[in-house]
């Protein structure tokens, strides 16, 4: 189907879910229910990625790390259904989502162009046990994030910042231009003593001055920027899927165990 057919189709839907969200609900584990999600506020990112803060009745909280499934129903009954990271840390007490679009893609186009404060979708969740960190940990963490694999990582964070935790922790994040890094100025805010940002910008040449690098991920910029493996640092790696698997290879190239390493890929393989 045509990006822009669907796209009505999915808008449609959106108003009809509006008018029968006392009809969402539903048997099974009280996070896998679909419930009514509404947006309280749209929040631009970068040109091409938004920030929808929802108001879910019924959310009994997160961790750090996780993500939700949410479902968008036409009036026809088509549905789409995609997962999104929780970008906000658990001590918000609300969900957001940050989603950046793919301009052929189904699903992302309708909620950064089309979706507005008011409108309504479905939502399951919390989901994932394995991709999230809790600040008792104690152990140097190492998030490595390409694109949008940043917001499961910013929840940690927000998380992080959010119980002052003393836990040392170092970003290293690969954007395509300067333009595209969320979360630019909070990101800017959160170096200090405790954590380090590092980024690199991977499409064109980097604007003047830019004090990061500009290349792809490599082994010498992660064996720049990760604790030493004798450390046992806790990594966490998500991105587009060649990102993520180019990351893990380099890493175990550099003597951290994979069973520290936990990955999460948003993207088909090759994205
Ligand atoms: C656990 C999990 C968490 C996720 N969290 C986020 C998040 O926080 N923010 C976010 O923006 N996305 C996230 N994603 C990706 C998201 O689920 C969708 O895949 C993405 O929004 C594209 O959906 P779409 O319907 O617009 O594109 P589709 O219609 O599914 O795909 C359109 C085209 O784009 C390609 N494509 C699909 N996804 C990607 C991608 N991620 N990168 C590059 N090309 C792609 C497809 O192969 C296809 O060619 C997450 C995915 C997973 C599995």
């Amino acid at each position: 189907m045509e990006g822009a057919a669907l796209l009505e189709r999915l808008t449609a839907g959106a108003t009809a879910l509006g008018q029968r969200s006392g009809e969402i609900g539903g048997a099974g584990p009280e996070r896998l229910i679909w419930r009514a999600a509404t947006i309280r506020d749209v929040r631009p990112e970068t040109p091409s990625a938004k920030t929808l803060l929802l108001g879910v009745p019924g959310w009994r909280g997160h961790l750090a790390g996780q993500h939700v499934d949410i479902r968008l129903t036409a009036d026809d009954g088509y549905q789409a259904e995609r997962s999104y990271s929780i970008a906000s840390a658990p001590e918000a007490g609300q969900v957001e989502l940050t989603i950046e679009r793919i301009d052929d893609g189904e699903v992302s186009p309708y909620l950064t162009l089309d979706a507005m404060r008011g409108d309504m979708f479905e939502l399951r969740g919390p989901i994932g046990g394995y991709f999230t960190w809790d600040a008792r940990h104690r152990q140097p963490l190492l998030l490595v994030g390409g694109g949008s694999g940043l917001v499961p990582l910013m929840a940690m964070l927000r998380h992080h910042r959010a119980v002052r935790s003393r836990t040392e922790a170092r970003l290293l994040l690969s954007a395509r231009t300067q333009a595209d890094i969320l979360y630019r100025d909070e990101l800017e805010a959160l170096e200090s003593d405790e954590v380090a940002v590092h980024i690199t910008l991977t499409r064109g040449a980097a604007p003047p001055g830019w004090p990061g690098w500009s290349r792809r991920i490599d082994r010498a910029m992660l064996e720049e920027v990760a604790p030493a493996p004798e450390e046992q640092p806790s990594i966490y790696v998500c991105g587009p899927t060649a990102f993520v698997e180019e990351a893990a290879r380099l890493l175990v190239e550099l003597g951290h165990e994979p069973a520290t390493i936990r990955t999460e890929r948003f993207g088909p393989s090759g994205g």
